[in-house]
């Protein structure tokens, strides 16, 4: 089976809200599921687009995620480092790092993620988590910009 690319959208592949959660950390953000979840690759490949301007959940969990950026450029967030991306380069999310993904570079975002099919829910920071992160200087600088607007 082939599915055809056409402008980051692929044939008979929907796009989705990113998160069906309360969520207020994210901003402009969809969703694509390109493969689903087999008995034999229990994984799922998803591909996320971040708008100018938007930014992906501020969230940690006990799942990892691989990250491959293929659209665009930005900056992420992992753990304590703030790090330049652009198409092309790898991320790796260990379990319970924080992340997010900003589109803060003029351009959309555009980001393929492989994750296991099972795997824990999101956590959003509390006060508390967020004044910890905002102990690093670069990341309060982050932090702060991408809830500006
Ligand atoms: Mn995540």
């Amino acid at each position: 089976m082939v599915r055809k690319f056409h402008a980051y959208r692929w044939d008979e592949v929907p796009v989705l809200v990113y998160k069906e959660e309360a969520d207020t950390t994210f901003r402009d953000v969809s969703r694509q599921v390109l493969f689903e979840g087999t008995e034999d690759i229990p994984c799922q490949w998803r591909y996320f687009e971040v708008a100018a301007g938007g930014c992906s959940s501020l969230e940690r969990h006990e799942h990892t995620h691989h990250v491959m950026i293929f659209r665009g450029a930005g900056t992420c967030l992992v753990g304590t480092e703030v790090t330049p991306i652009e198409r092309g380069d790898l991320v790796t999310i260990e379990s319970g790092e924080w992340h997010q993904f900003r589109a803060n570079r003029g351009e959309a975002l555009g980001f393929l993620c492989l994750v296991n099919v099972r795997r824990d829910r999101p956590q959003t920071p509390t006060a508390k988590d967020y004044d910890a992160l905002c102990r690093r200087p670069a990341v309060r600088r982050f932090l702060e910009e991408s809830n500006e607007k």
